[in-house]
């Protein structure tokens, strides 16, 4: 069942027409091209769409991971209200790999992945990890630093911790491996959570337990959480807020229900008629989007949806649409919804 959309708070951060673009030796791929993108306190923010589209660069581009060469971030703001300092600074200006990065991850913003090896190191403890990553950001011994990795290990219901945390992580399940990382990346108390894909590797009943688990310490911490996934299931479980992306842009922004009930942007439509989607009414069968999403090397003219859209008209292949208000609180990036034809609504 969807969640309820929200009424705005003051943005913890804020996406600014940003840019992200790999320069290979033939080609640059425009993986982001020009996101804008709000995140209120305390929301859960979904971001979906397909591989490729530039999810997973918009979360490494505001953790200042991208890898340079050949990335860069070649435009655009990220605006942070730091907790700490009660300061705003704008994250794509500073240093990656200067102090202020370094204090930012994990202490304001922490990420977890779909696969929890890619952050856990494998030849030190579980304790080890998470106390380093505590003295990291905070002036304590190691022992407080343990202890506090223990109480990680039971907020995020791991059993026996104490045994756990002298454990190493090939020792764990799949299943507990993702929720010592998730001990990992809030131990710090971070403001804002990036998951990405944090379930797709786990089986279904393992996955619903974690999702449960990120609501419950979402509610506990006060986190913003920006939630990384194509699963629209599990969109619906979790995000009070949906943007959906497609070729680096985002093409629609609406609360959940309204998203789910209302979609106006034709691939919105389709990544819905895509998957079963539980309580979703009026949805008698399955289709898939034709085509795939082509890979960004090439300045697209027109909407960059149109040579898969079954709506495409004549303006879709020679001007791009923006992203506008078309009901209250719902933008999407259509010509259907342009000036012009505010009558199709
Ligand atoms: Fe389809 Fe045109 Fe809308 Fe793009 S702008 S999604 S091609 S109708």
């Amino acid at each position: 069942m969807a969640q309820a959309s929200v009424i705005p708070a003051a943005p913890i951060l804020e996406i600014k027409k940003l840019k992200t673009y790999f320069f290979l030796e033939k080609s640059t791929v425009r993986a982001v091209e020009g996101v804008d993108l709000t995140l209120p306190h305390k929301t859960t923010l979904g971001l979906v769409g397909e591989s490729g589209c530039g999810k997973s660069v918009t979360a490494m581009s505001v953790m200042r991971l991208i890898q340079s060469p050949p990335g860069k971030i070649v435009e655009g703001e990220i605006h942070l209200h730091r907790k700490q300092t009660g300061e705003t600074v704008d994250i794509a200006q500073l240093d990656p790999r200067g102090p202020e990065m370094r204090e930012i991850r994990g202490g304001d913003i922490a990420i977890i992945f779909q696969e929890p090896m890619m952050s856990l190191n494998p030849l030190y403890t579980v304790g080890d990890q998470i106390a380093e990553a505590v003295q990291a950001h905070q002036k304590i011994g190691r022992k407080a630093a343990l202890d506090r990795a223990l109480e990680m290990l039971d907020k995020v219901q791991i059993s026996a911790s104490k045994q756990r945390l002298h454990e190493y992580p090939h020792q764990l399940s799949g299943g507990m491996r993702q929720r010592v990382m998730i001990a990992l990346a809030l131990s710090c108390n971070p403001s804002i959570l990036i998951a990405d894909e944090p379930t797709t590797a786990l089986d279904v009943t393992v996955q619903a337990q974690i999702l449960d688990l990120m609501n419950q310490l979402q509610a506990d911490f006060g986190a913003s959480i920006i939630l990384i996934t194509h699963n629209l299931g599990v969109v619906s479980q979790m995000a009070m807020q949906v943007a959906v992306m497609y070729l680096g842009k985002i093409v629609e922004f609406a609360g959940t229900r309204e998203l789910f009930h209302n979609p106006l942007h034709p691939y919105t439509v389709g990544l819905l008629n895509s998957v079963p989607v539980l309580g979703r009414k009026g949805q008698k069968s399955l289709v898939s989007i034709k085509g795939m999403v082509p890979v960004p090397t090439e300045i697209i003219p027109g909407c960059a949806f149109a040579p898969r859209c079954p709506r495409a008209m004549e303006i879709c292949h020679e001007q791009q649409p923006v992203l506008r208000a078309v009901r209250p609180d719902h933008q999407a990036a259509c010509w259907l919804y342009g000036e012009s034809s505010l009558s199709v609504l």
